[in-house]
């Protein structure tokens, strides 16, 4: 395998392609227009219309469970007072996401490619060879 599952977890930590390891997921022109392939080595980067659920589950996962809830268990058991936790759930709910946008997206495609690392196209190259 040309990829291995380090490098595709290197990559993804990154925000790098998990194919060649470019920083080439998200256009020039853009910190949050996705390139549907890879500039540099072809790989479809959204992959559909429903491309963007992984990124999203993993963004709505870390504000849910990394900021809205621990809020509001300080807030249920009295550690910090409502003038504290409205704000601090709603700064959260909305600046959490808009952070952690193009990092969902790297950690999507790594943990995509880390358990289907033959589906890209420099190890797919590799296995043809292989079978030749
Ligand atoms: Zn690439």
């Amino acid at each position: 395998m040309t990829v291995s599952r380090f490098k595709i977890i290197e990559n993804g930590l990154k925000c790098r392609c998990p194919n060649c390891g470019l920083p080439t997921l998200f256009r020039s022109d853009s910190r949050f227009k996705v390139n549907e392939t890879c500039p540099n080595c072809d790989l479809r980067i959204e992959n559909g219309d429903g491309a963007f659920l992984g990124p999203f589950a993993i963004n709505y996962g870390v504000t849910a469970f990394g900021v809205i809830i621990p809020v509001i268990v300080l807030y249920a058991t009295g550690r910090i007072g409502a003038r504290v936790a409205l704000p601090a759930c709603f700064a959260g709910a909305l600046l959490v996401p808009l952070l952690l946008y193009r990092v969902s997206w790297g950690w999507w495609l790594m943990l995509y490619y880390f358990f289907l690392p033959a589906n890209l196209p420099a190890n797919r190259m590799g296995r043809e060879e292989d079978d030749r």
